[in-house]
């Protein structure tokens, strides 16, 4: 019967007390035990091991803590009315402040040394999670809820070009070269509304694997032919084919280009980019 087999497990006016609240005026345990106790005398226990047990003078009492989410470290604090077992539970929710990208792999530490324990790795590209604390070089972060650090030099504002696969596929990068890589991820990153790329072909750099068509018109070409421009060095630009100009890294300006006799041929209708073979040539 449901009556007779919760017999066992039910007790009269329990309390529910905070571990601070508990004043024990008996000769206390050894520490680390969790003791509670009743006055029916059965002491119900939380969490194993427990090896000792003491009397409270009055009242049924049972005392419970979030043991399995929490680290609890307890001390004995000696007041006026005696003992007091105190608490000090470590929450693991700590404050957030914002967020940054992991421009470079970097080891996660213990604490904001270089000697520190390292509990894991933060890859380029992430996203993560600052507390807005600096000490040394170094910047707190949160890891699996809990605070963290790594070097603040390897943190930026803006997620780094070509650490993140573009969302329209990979397919492309496959017969690129590294500087064409990292053009093409950067451009669909900055300008997610381009939808059209060309890569490999069988001519010119197309067919080494060093140059990317964005199908675009008008001002947003414009744009992206800047931001191109801009960013020459770190995605390894060699030069621009755009409305029928050509700029290129070592004569930067835009020179008008014959016509060829069509739209596309005359780039009215794509931005096309020559790289070198790896960013920074
Ligand atoms: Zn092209």
């Amino acid at each position: 019967m449901a009556s007779s087999r919760h017999k066992g497990a039910r007790r009269k006016k329990t309390r529910v007390v905070s571990w601070k609240s508990l004043a024990v005026n008996a000769a206390l345990p050894v520490a680390g035990t969790v003791l509670v106790v009743s006055a029916a005398g059965a002491a119900a226990i939380s969490p194993p091991p427990v090896s000792v047990t003491a009397v409270a003078s009055a009242g049924t009492t049972i005392v419970s803590s979030p043991f399995e989410a929490l680290s609890v470290s307890r001390d004995l604090v000696r007041t006026e009315e005696g003992l007091e077992l105190e608490s000090k539970i470590a929450r693991p929710e700590a404050s957030s402040e914002g967020t940054k990208y992991v421009l470079s792999n970097v080891e996660v530490r213990t604490s904001p040394s270089d000697d520190a324990e390292r509990v894991a790795t933060f890859r380029v590209g992430s996203e993560i999670t600052v507390t807005g604390q600096t000490v040394d070089g170094y910047t707190q972060v949160l890891n699996k809820g809990l605070e963290r650090w790594v070097k603040t030099s390897t943190l930026g504002d803006e997620r780094p070009f070509g650490s993140v696969s573009c969302p329209r596929g990979s397919d492309i990068e496959k017969r690129f070269k590294p500087a064409a890589v990292k053009t093409y991820r950067a451009v669909c990153q900055a300008f997610p509304q381009i939808t059209t790329y060309g890569g490999w072909a069988g001519r010119n750099d197309h067919a080494k694997g060093q140059a990317v068509d964005i199908m675009v018109t008008g001002a947003l070409g414009d744009k992206i032919a800047q931001f191109l421009m801009d960013h020459r060095k770190e995605l390894g630009v060699h030069y621009i084919i755009w409305k029928q100009r050509y700029w290129s890294v070592r004569n930067p300006s835009w020179k008008a280009m014959a016509d060829r006799g069509s739209k596309t041929a005359n780039h009215w209708d794509h931005v096309h980019v020559s790289t070198f073979v790896d960013p920074g040539d």
